[in-house]
């Protein structure tokens, strides 16, 4: 069980407790790497920043002049709970739209201590060094069902969590995955608009929320280890199928001889399955996070996938896809809102339902019946 650290309360991260409590332009809201950061305790976040009330058009400029304190106030109202924020997060969206997609998305999933955090780090410095800039987001469900978090409590990225040209954003952590996979598109969104040009979403392997970080990704990385369960790692669970490459990390010191070992394995085990992404044959590759081999390859390998789908055309045919998918899982959000917030339905449940219990009525005329009601 993971106890949440106790933060200082500049690096507290508002959306994670109360974001409804947030008003704009009075507290709340972070330059992004504070709150992934609890033992940083100097260079706190100007205050003078928070304190002053911003406009529509304020965050708009202040996120495409690339200023990191607007953009962590511009999540801080996308992730609120308040009708306010949210109206107001969805203008900025809507005028930012033009100005996102220009990323590369990468999603980085495996099992807890496989080395996602020590991947990312490892994979984000290179990336610095080559003149990219970063955003680090996350999906974490434990933090939908406990409201702590596997993944943000501990001290993660501690070299990229210091520079300011990276941006690292832990996972939303209230309302159900939907709603959490809905604030990292949309945070996904405004941080492409700021300038970040590879953004990195990791989540942890447990669940859902793979096929969650996949719908919103060009590229989707399974991060494995050489002596751990199969069938705890996803290959029963349908994980391999959707990932565009297969990386074996730690592979330095004893266990080198070993993942090479587990990749051939592997490499024989994907000949078998449908590849994620059409015309894009998923390879195993090695890779150790705390000696540096095999981080430029696997960039490479993701420069590769998307300048040969952008030629195939599946590139930007995969985003569509994804946007479309996304656009009509909002309606049905929305509509199965409106069907259980309607007063009649509200009243009229109960007793439907013990209809059905008592075999009094079949649950398709129950439906029928509901569903009249509704309209
Ligand atoms: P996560 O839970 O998947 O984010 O995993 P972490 O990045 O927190 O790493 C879990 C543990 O594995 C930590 O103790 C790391 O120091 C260690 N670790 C991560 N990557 C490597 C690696 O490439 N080689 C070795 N030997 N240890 C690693």
């Amino acid at each position: 069980m993971v106890t949440k650290a106790k933060k200082p309360e500049w690096a507290q991260d508002n959306s994670n407790t109360f974001a409804s409590s947030v008003i704009p332009g009075v507290s709340g809201g972070h330059d992004g790497n504070a709150a992934y950061h609890p033992r940083m305790t100097q260079n706190p976040p100007k205050k003078n920043v928070s304190k002053k009330k911003l406009t529509q058009t304020d965050y708009i400029q202040g996120i495409l002049n690339q200023d990191r304190a607007i953009l962590g106030r511009a999540i801080t109202l996308i992730e609120s709970h308040s009708n306010r924020h949210r109206e107001m997060a969805q203008n900025i969206l809507d005028e930012l739209t033009p100005y996102t997609g220009k990323s590369i998305r990468v999603g980085i999933t495996g099992i807890p201590g496989v080395g996602k955090s020590s991947f990312i780090e490892a994979l984000g410095c290179l990336l610095l060094e080559k003149g990219h800039r970063p955003a680090v987001l996350a999906v974490d469900p434990s933090s939908v069902i406990t409201g702590g978090s596997i993944m943000g409590d501990k001290t993660r990225m501690e070299k990229l969590s210091r520079d300011r040209r990276c941006f690292i954003r832990p996972s939303p952590s209230s309302g159900t995955l939907g709603g959490v996979a809905q604030k990292t598109r949309e945070t996904m969104m405004i941080c492409e608009a700021a300038g970040f040009d590879v953004i990195l979403i990791e989540t942890v392997g447990v669940g859902q929320s793979e096929i969650t970080v996949r719908s919103m990704v060009d590229f989707f990385l399974l991060l494995m280890l050489a002596n751990a369960g199969d069938e705890l790692q996803g290959i029963k669970k349908g994980i391999i199928e959707m990932a565009d490459a297969l990386l074996i990390n730690k592979a330095d010191g004893d266990n080198k001889i070993r993942s090479e070992t587990a990749k051939n394995e592997f490499e024989r085990a994907l000949h078998y399955l449908q590849p994620a992404t059409d015309g894009w044959q998923p390879h195993v590759y090695t890779c150790s996070a705390q000696t540096g081999h095999g981080i430029a390859e696997i960039w490479d390998v993701i420069l590769e996938f998307c300048s040969s789908t952008k030629q195939s055309g599946m590139f930007d045919n995969q985003r569509n896809k994804q946007a479309l998918k996304w656009f009509y899982s909002l309606i049905e959000d929305q509509l199965k809102h409106m069907f259980y917030q309607n007063p009649e339905i509200k009243r009229k449940l109960p007793e439907i339902e013990s209809e059905i219990s008592e075999k009094k009525l079949s649950p398709t005329s129950a439906a029928n019946r509901m569903m009249s009601v509704f309209y």
